[in-house]
């Protein structure tokens, strides 16, 4: 039931830009939005009226569904400067727009069609094309999300809701050593859950856990499954990927693992590349014993936010476990150079992955 006027933007452009205001030699994650905002309204059964308009505060009803009971979806992926071009590159946005219908459809959203979804990150990237960053690292950060608008205080599907795309100048997520203790107490999402969709509860579900663990000096939690505490799910709000004996190995996805699309281009970039990858159950157990018997090559975390962030500790039952640091020649920095490569325009994207505007 994808329902649509044709895809019609009005646009109403900013007279102030902040631009000159931002400092892109010290950019943060998050910290910025550009100048400008797109907008879609659902209600009457039909997303409509889809605009561009000034960067700004949005006016909420106390009752709005949204903020009581967590019926809200968001997505998040990048645009790159093109190297040796005027170019901005999106990376994989049709990719990002699929996965936000899976996630409006478990939490009964009405889906958005394609038209309005790429309609919007197009003209938002041509509007706001001067903030994609040309510093080495940094890029424009890409914010499509969507919540239930209904004034309404009682649990059931909203019948109106806003979809809205902003975006974000970024540097690079982490920095300095990540140290990642395994969960064994606190579960993120259970089989059955929301976890595969990305929607707020969530991520309200891995505050608490995340701080105990950051008071210990753990920057992240390793979930484990909410049944047994006995299988590998993911690590912080990324997927995890481990390199054991020349085999990358990353836990098979499930409605508690959320399908990740750096996870998906890892996976595509490592066949080709000739590993043998393996989408599997991966236990703590057998974590623990590949870090002991020094088998364990790498362990990264990956998602849009960072790519790719090498796991410097393991923490387990209170012991840490090293893992051994990545090699130049290891198989994340091939892969981080060649994907690399593709988002800046470097070599010619083989997968068709990338648009350029
Ligand atoms: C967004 C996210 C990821 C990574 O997905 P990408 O599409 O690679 O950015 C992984 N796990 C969780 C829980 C996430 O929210």
């Amino acid at each position: 039931m994808i329902t649509a006027d044709l895809t019609n933007i009005r646009i109403e452009k900013s007279n102030l830009s902040s631009l000159k205001s931002v400092d892109f030699n010290a950019l943060d994650f998050g910290k910025y939005h550009s100048d400008h905002m797109f907008l879609a309204d659902f209600n009457g059964g039909k997303w409509h009226d889809m605009r561009i308009v000034p960067y700004q505060n949005i006016s909420l009803s106390p009752a709005t569904a949204a903020l009581h009971y967590g019926q809200t979806v968001f997505e998040g992926f990048k645009a790159h400067k093109a190297k040796n071009s005027n170019d901005i590159i999106l990376f994989r946005p049709e990719k990002h727009w699929e996965r936000m219908n899976k996630s409006m459809s478990r939490i009964c959203m009405p889906p958005i069609s394609k038209e309005i979804f790429m309609d919007g990150v197009i003209e938002m990237a041509k509007i706001d094309r001067m903030w994609a960053p040309s510093q080495e690292g940094c890029s424009l950060y890409f914010r499509p999300f969507a919540f239930a608008m209904d004034a309404f205080i009682r649990v059931k599907p909203s019948d109106s809701y806003y979809f809205i795309i902003f975006c974000s100048p970024v540097g690079s997520y982490f920095a300095g050593k990540l140290n990642v203790k395994i969960e064994t107490e606190f579960v993120r999402s259970a089989e059955g859950g929301i976890g595969f969709a990305k929607s707020g509860g969530n991520y309200a579900a891995s505050l608490l856990p995340a701080k105990n663990a950051a008071a210990n000096g753990y920057q992240q939690i390793m979930w484990t499954d909410a049944k047994e505490h006995k299988y590998i799910e993911e690590t912080g709000a990324s997927n995890v990927m481990f390199l054991i004996d020349n085999v990358l190995i990353t836990p098979c996805l499930s409605s508690s693992i959320l399908d990740g699309v750096t996870r998906d281009s890892i996976i595509t970039i490592g066949k080709d590349l000739g590993y043998k990858v393996e989408e599997r159950k991966i236990s703590v157990d057998e974590i623990i014993r590949s870090l002991k018997d020094g088998t364990m090559q790498e362990a990264f975390g990956t998602g849009t936010a960072a790519v790719i962030s090498p796991i410097s500790i393991i923490n387990y039952l209170g012991e840490d476990y090293e893992v051994p640091a990545p090699k130049a020649d290891g198989f994340s920095k091939k892969v981080a150079k060649i994907l690399n490569d593709i988002k800046y325009g470097i070599i010619e994207d083989p997968y068709n992955w990338t648009i350029r505007v």
